[in-house]
């Protein structure tokens, strides 16, 4: 049985809600409105688009990131719910409306490739061990080739890096970056 929570408006299996530990749950049905993802309000507008093409019901409900821009413009973020019953068909939806960003962020990032780095040698260090790159190879050399060919790179938003950008998270096939998309640092690696 699949689960609800009417406060979250999360589905779940579990017994309780995974996002606030209610358990006055119950089942969920085909038309109950469903959180999906929430995004900045750019890219929101156009996943909402793209799924009423489809003729999938979407509530938008803007959430402010409480963050202001150098223009003092709220950079806010929209979050969107679609009924339970079109929910598989809706996320299909949207990998393609995030994959279709994959190639605007590769060509930004590779035209502002001699802007990538690292904080400090000590993370240079930590991440290269991480990434289990021999001590003579070039870390933003293979990151400069992982976003040539990474099979998606999305916009995750704010609150990864203390930087001005969003974090761009660059996905291989066992690899991920994390790059701020305005100080191009890069932020975070990991290999799995
Ligand atoms: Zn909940």
């Amino acid at each position: 049985m699949i689960n609800f929570c009417e406060s979250c408006h999360l589905a779940f299996e579990e017994e309780r809600c995974p996002n606030c530990g209610n358990k006055r749950v119950r089942e969920v049905q085909a038309d109950d409105f469903c959180f999906l993802c929430e995004q900045r309000a750019m890219e929101a507008a156009m996943a909402e688009a793209a799924l009423r093409n489809e003729n999938i019901p979407v509530a938008s409900i803007p959430r402010g990131s409480g963050v202001m821009s150098a223009f003092a413009v709220p950079l806010e973020n929209a979050a969107l719910y679609v009924p339970f019953g079109m929910f598989e068909r809706a996320e299909e939806i949207m990998c393609n409306v995030i994959g279709t960003d994959t190639e605007a962020f590769r060509e930004d990032l590779i035209a502002h490739a001699d802007r990538l780095f690292v904080r400090s040698e000590r993370i240079e260090r930590k991440m290269k061990r991480k990434l289990k790159l021999a001590e003579e190879e070039d870390l933003l050399e293979f990151c400069k080739d992982l976003i040539a060919n990474a099979k998606k790179i999305s916009d995750r938003g704010q609150g990864w890096s203390a930087g001005s950008g969003n974090c761009l998270l660059v996905q291989g096939a066992n690899i991920d970056l994390m790059i701020d998309s305005d100080s191009y640092e890069i932020i975070y690696v990991d290999r799995y």
